[in-house]
This record gives C-alpha cells, structure tokens and sequence, in this order.
C-alpha cells in the first residue's frame, strides 16, 4: 500500500444487480482506481433507509450488488468492500458532526429539497442529515480523495466544511480534509435514448442479464429519431445506439458505421444486432465470473464481513481520536 497515492472512499446505495448505467458511470472507475490507491468501497445501507419504503428486498440488493462488483473486478484482498451498517461507528462519528454542522445548510441544499418534493410524506430527520451521515463515511476512514463526477462536487464540498468546523470547534486535525477527483463520468442515457439509464425509469440494461435478454433490450433501442424508414439516411451523432458503440465495439466497426449509417447503408437492425453480439462479448467474461462466485453465496458475504473487519479496524482508531479531541471522558 505504501506505493500507493493515498486512499479513495466511495459508497453506493444497495440497489441490487447493477446495470451499464452502473458499471460506466461507477463500477469500472472503482476497478481502474484500485492500480493507484488503496480503495474502500461501501454499500450504503443505512443511506438507503432514508428512503426506501420497504426493506423486504436490502440483503438481497446488497448482495446482488457485491457479486457485481467482485465480478467487474473489485479485488477483496487488497481493497475493503464492505456494507456501511456493519461499522456501526459510521453512526457514532454522523452524530458528533450533527454538532459542528448548522441546519441552516442542511435544509438548503438542493438535493434535500428535491428529496422533499420527491418524497413529501417522508421528510425524515435522517433525509436533513445525509449530507452529515455521508460526510462521517468519508472521515471514518480519514480518507485522502473522493471520486466524484461534475455534479457531485458541492456534496464533497460540504463534507470538507464539516471536517473544517470540526478541526476547527475541537482545535484538532484530527479528521482528514478529503480531495475531490473529478471523474469523467458518462451520461448513460436507457434504451429509450432520452431518461438516464436506471431501474425506476425500466430503461436498463442488466449486467448479468442472459445474452438473449440483452440482445432483445437492445433490439428496444430508441435510435435516431429521424430515421423513420431503412432508407432514411440517419445520424449517428444523435443516435444511442451509437453512443453505446463507440464504448463496446472495435474501432474498425464503429468507424464503418459512422459512414454507412448517413448514407443508409446500414439499417438499425442490424447496427442493433452488431451492437448486441459486441456488448455479449464484452460481458462474457463478468458473466462467467459471476456465476463462479453465485455458486457459493457464502463467500460473498465472507467478503463483506472481512472487509467490514478491516474497516472496522481503522473506523475504531478514527474514534478513540475524536473522542480525545472532543474531550468525552473516557
Ligand atoms: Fe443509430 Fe445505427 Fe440506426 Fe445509425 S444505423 S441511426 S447509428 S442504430
């Protein structure tokens, strides 16, 4: 670890088998991040709570996700993957920097009101308090830099203030001011080409979705609008079908569609079908991985408490620090 550029937290809400929304706009970024720093990547139970209407489904979502992201490539033996509930100090550190963080703020953010708009039955304590909760996540493990995409950045922010209100209040620096690094982050648009790809819109793809699902969600493709009949000449630049190729096909064919599709020398089905073929073949082998690892369902949670373990261990550290700087009796 010692070559390494310092240490990465980031957390994902449990949201069960992840799609290509998932894996281009997170999961391939957390596998790359791993070569240059010691990572720790946490499912974010507690998150989840402030607003999820039932729990019926969390153990199976959070392991679905883990066996996805072991299967994508996250390394257990060098980085922690872990579930956020099972370090119960998360919560112990969230409300020691309810204290230094004004509600003023909390119940300005935009993202707190949008929830409340989204959710006005449910304005829960623990929606005000995200920002705190997410903040203790990142500080518990003193964490040196934060993935971010462009419109994460003012959350990151946020949780810098916090960290400085409490080094400040406890004339400490005890907590870790975390770096932001900006991510290029892709817009994953779904197979209607219009509503960023996820599960509440119905518009995703599934990772581990057979090769003949896959191949029938992207026959469902919305292509360019415009092109009405084969004839039709069309524009890739507009066109999510061809987003999509620039990212899973060879150069070579991305290149011919580019020309063929302006001058209708290639119809939508089979650009599709091309499409289909190339993204199975590029998910076969996280496919065969994740069936491996589905065959013992044990080992996946073994995974996550030994990473909860080792979390745990640098999270107790982390405590017994602010609470002399706080000056609690021991
Ligand atoms: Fe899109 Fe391909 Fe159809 Fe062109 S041929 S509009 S790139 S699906």
């Amino acid at each position: 670890m010692a070559s390494k550029k310092g240490r990465v937290f980031s957390g994902a809400r449990p949201t069960g088998r992840q799609h290509l929304g998932n894996y281009l706009g997170a999961i391939k970024n957390y596998v790359a991040l791993q070569d240059d720093y010691e990572c720790i990547y946490c499912i974010v139970d507690i998150h989840a709570l402030t607003t999820v209407e039932t729990t019926e489904d969390l153990v199976d979502n959070t392991y679905d996700m883990a066996l996805d992201w072991l299967a994508a490539g996250i390394r257990p033996e060098e980085t922690i993957m872990f579930v956020q509930s099972h370090v119960p100090e998360v919560m112990e550190l969230h409300t020691i920097l309810s204290m230094v963080t004004p509600l003023g703020k909390l119940t300005d953010l935009p993202t707190f009101k949008e929830k409340v708009r989204l959710q006005p039955n449910n304005v829960n304590y623990g929606l005000v308090g995200y920002p705190v909760l997410m903040t203790a996540d990142i500080a518990l493990y003193k964490t040196d830099v934060v993935p971010v995409g462009v419109d994460q950045g003012p959350h990151i922010e946020f949780a810098r203030e916090i960290v400085r209100s409490f080094n400040y209040r406890y004339h400490t620096n005890v907590l870790v001011e975390p770096q932001m690094k900006n991510t290029e982050i892709p817009k994953v648009l779904g197979i209607d080409g219009k509503e960023k790809m996820g599960k509440s819109n119905n518009n995703h793809i599934e990772l581990a979705a057979t090769p003949e699902e896959t191949r029938q969600r992207v026959m469902q493709m919305v292509t360019d609008p415009a092109r009405i009949k084969r004839t039709d000449p069309g524009n890739p630049d507009v066109c999510n079908v061809f987003t999509m190729h620039k990212i899973f096909s060879p150069a070579d064919e991305v290149a011919m569609i580019n020309v063929e599709c302006r001058r209708a020398g290639i119809g939508c089905v089979e650009c599709k079908k091309r499409f289909a073929a190339n993204l199975n073949a590029n998910l076969e082998p996280f496919r065969q991985k994740r069936a491996a690892l589905a065959e013992n369902p044990a080992q996946v949670w073994d995974i996550l408490h030994e990473g909860a373990g080792r979390a745990r261990t640098i999270a107790r550290q982390t405590m017994a620090e602010v609470r002399e700087a706080v000056g609690l009796p021991k």
